[in-house]
């Protein structure tokens, strides 16, 4: 397996961005960290930066506003990045669609930088915490499947040791 996708498996960095969600999807995921869910168990954990994560987990309605933003929070990740459109707004705008302020769909606005970018959608108004652990657990088997259609690495050969 790639070790780009073992460690990415092994914990989950996540850093959440609030594209112009109402509040509730953002609720729900907080509830994620909850001892109720305790997501931390599985090695998924909030970090503050992008340049830290493996995941954004993006909700809400790209406004017009954010697009450029969200945009340059993708670029500064490392890759593979995952992207994991939260809620019905982010996967197809929701209720605010043909609203004055709003943007592309979250996946569009991700692959005009990206188009190869992996991208997870978690239906919901707001979705359950279940539907996104759902989610990672998804990622993870994609992960698997692109790691086992990477060429596998191969070892340097070592010098040959004078009268060994
Ligand atoms: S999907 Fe529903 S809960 Fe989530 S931001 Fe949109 S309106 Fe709010």
């Amino acid at each position: 397996m790639n070790w780009k996708f073992w460690s990415l498996k092994k914990s989950l960095f996540v850093y959440h961005v609030n594209a112009g969600a109402c509040n509730n999807c953002d609720i729900e995921i907080l509830e994620l960290l909850t001892p109720a869910y305790d997501v931390e168990r599985f090695g998924i954990i909030l970090v503050g930066s992008p340049r830290h994560a493996d995941v954004l987990l993006v909700t809400g309605v790209c406004t017009r506003q954010v697009k450029k933003r969200l945009q340059e929070l993708y670029l500064q990740t490392a890759k593979p990045c995952v992207v994991m459109c939260i809620g019905a707004c982010a996967l197809a705008q929701g209720i605010f669609a043909e609203a004055y302020h709003v943007g592309p769909c979250v996946d569009e606005v991700i692959r005009e930088v990206d188009p190869n970018a992996i991208i997870a959608y978690v239906p919901g108004c707001p979705p359950k915490p279940e539907a996104m652990i759902m989610a990672v657990v998804k990622t993870w088997q994609k992960l698997d499947e692109l790691a086992a259609a990477e060429p596998k690495p191969v070892a340097p050969a070592l010098p040959e040791v004078a009268g060994a």
